[in-house]
């Protein structure tokens, strides 16, 4: 009876399984179809040295199928891109698409070559240049235009999932960069801790820790060396803190939090400390090169968390950010702490 039912149970879960694929299939194509629908038509650059054939063009492609700027030489064209990146570019010059796929940025577009003559050894060296596309210029109206819809199609695609995977970033209870808890899983569960604090009477602090000049590190050494400096400061704050109880999250750019349960405010202005020497006093590293790093602390303690104190968690970070902001225009590369119910009690250090 019982493996009778046993089996019973497997085998709802298997055809569940089995009727899993075609369900979902059809959501995401109804959700990326929705989300197509929806954007603007790319923008695109058309970029023709030949003036009858830039007119042309100009007239074939629409302000519905794609939001088009047309410029007359290569050396505008590449300016123009480089001040706004466009998914669609249109042009009858190799040199320009050279240029443009040697360009560094990570996003590239999608090139529509438009040959003088319609031959092979043409659409070759177009493609050789770096073209997605080739047309000759006496290309028909129909088939320009089914050309352009697979560059819009490929444009909106690109946008498409662009946007998914920021959305998917902002869902995910881990910041991906640094593996510290994102600023969503923190705006849920701090209050969590706030609350199980006051129920039990606990103890409970949180300090707010932002890195000093950091807009330095990207300027003079590039965002990838910020990138990877914020990679292992995670890490090194872990490094202070109790494994498994207390907690990071990013909540901006080169701003975390740290969630301390159980911890008055001593025992948080100490950790702290512990904090800002452990960024500051072993440089961070970047392929062979070495990087200061400093940070500004504020901390909020509380030694006995009262219960039934509305909007407690945002009164904490206030309190905390006031201390951060305090460490900032101390000098930074320091910490400044008060305990709540306590204003008086401001420690600089
Ligand atoms: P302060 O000491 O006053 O905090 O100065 P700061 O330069 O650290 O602060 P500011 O707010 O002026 O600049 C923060 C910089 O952090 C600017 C932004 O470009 C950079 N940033 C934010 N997020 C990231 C990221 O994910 N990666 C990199 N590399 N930089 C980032
Ligand atoms: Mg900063
Ligand atoms: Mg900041």
């Amino acid at each position: 009876m019982a493996s009778g039912g046993h089996t019973t149970v497997i085998q709802r879960v298997l055809e569940r399984r089995a009727a899993k694929p075609s369900t979902t299939d059809e959501g995401t194509t109804a959700t990326v179809a929705v989300m197509v629908r929806l954007l603007q038509p790319p923008k695109a650059l058309l970029a023709f040295v030949d003036s009858p054939l830039r007119q042309h063009m100009e007239r074939c492609v629409t302000s519905d199928m794609l939001d088009v700027e047309s410029v007359a030489d290569e050396l505008q064209a590449v300016r123009r891109f480089e001040a706004e990146f466009r998914p669609v570019v249109l042009t009858d010059s190799q040199e320009l698409i050279r240029k443009l796929r040697a360009l560094p940025g990570v996003r590239t577009p999608f090139i529509v070559y438009v040959a003088e003559l319609d031959d092979a050894a043409e659409r070759e060296a177009g493609l050789a240049a770096g073209a997605d596309e080739c047309v000759g210029r006496r290309v028909s109206d129909r088939e320009l235009d089914a050309r352009i819809r697979v560059a819009r199609r490929i444009a909106e695609l690109e946008s498409a999932l662009r946007i998914t995977l920021e959305e998917n970033r902002k869902l995910s209870a881990t910041d991906e960069l640094t593996r510290t808890a994102s600023r969503r899983f923190f705006g849920k569960h701090f209050p969590r801790e706030v609350d199980r604090a006051a129920r039990y009477g606990r103890a409970l602090s949180v300090i707010l820790c932002d890195i000093d000049h950091f807009k330095n590190i990207n300027d003079t050494l590039g965002h990838a060396v910020g990138d990877e400096t914020l990679q292992q400061f995670g890490p090194r704050l872990q490094q202070v803190l109790r494994r498994g109880i207390d907690w990071v999250a990013r909540i901006g750019g080169e701003e975390f939090v740290i969630v301390m349960p159980e911890t008055a405010y001593e025992q948080a202005l100490d950790v702290a400390r512990k904090l800002r020497a452990a960024v500051s006093h072993t440089p961070f590293k970047a392929g062979k090169k070495s990087i200061r790093v400093t940070a500004s602390f504020g901390v909020c303690g509380i030694d006995q968390v009262p219960g039934a104190e509305p909007k407690l968690a945002e009164r904490m970070l206030e309190v905390a950010d006031l201390a951060l902001y305090s460490s900032k225009k101390g000098g930074r590369n320091r910490v400044t702490a008060t305990r709540l119910k306590d204003p008086a009690a401001e420690v600089g250090t």
